[in-house]
């Protein structure tokens, strides 16, 4: 789809997100009248919507930030570090096809895990939404 989840960040599936539970409003069809509408006028209810759920406790609760994954950075290398050659980051970050991969080839013969290892120190690793581990 394309869409960004405007709480997280994360890919939208369908019209919800599968990340944080958002569920939004369908985007409205790009008519001739759509194009006369001011682009503020398009822009404001979707910006108090994402404040309205920002405000939601639940979400707060979660430790939901928006563009961050739940998961934590120490929590991946420590993983990694120790059990990553059974893809233990790998099931952290949600990962589990690439887990069960890791598991039977020990971290694909030790170059992933290393790759993964770098990726996590450095900050460029991700979740299973693509969303930077969060500190
Ligand atoms: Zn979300």
């Amino acid at each position: 789809m394309g869409i960004k989840c405007p709480i997280c960040g994360a890919p939208m599936e369908a019209d919800s997100c599968g990340y944080c539970g958002y569920v939004g409003k369908k985007e409205p069809e790009m008519t001739a009248d759509a194009n006369n509408i001011p682009a503020q006028q398009i822009l404001q209810p979707v910006q108090m919507q994402a404040q309205t759920n920002f405000a939601n406790p639940s979400l707060a609760g979660a430790g939901i930030m928006p563009g961050v994954s739940r998961k934590s950075k120490t929590v991946a290398l420590l993983l990694c570090i120790f059990l990553g050659g059974l893809g233990a980051h790998k099931f952290y970050v949600g990962k589990i096809g690439m887990g069960i991969v890791y598991l039977c080839t020990v971290g694909l013969f030790g170059v992933g895990w290393l790759i993964d290892l770098i990726l996590i120190i450095s900050g460029n690793y991700q979740d299973e939404f693509g969303l930077p581990l969060r500190q």
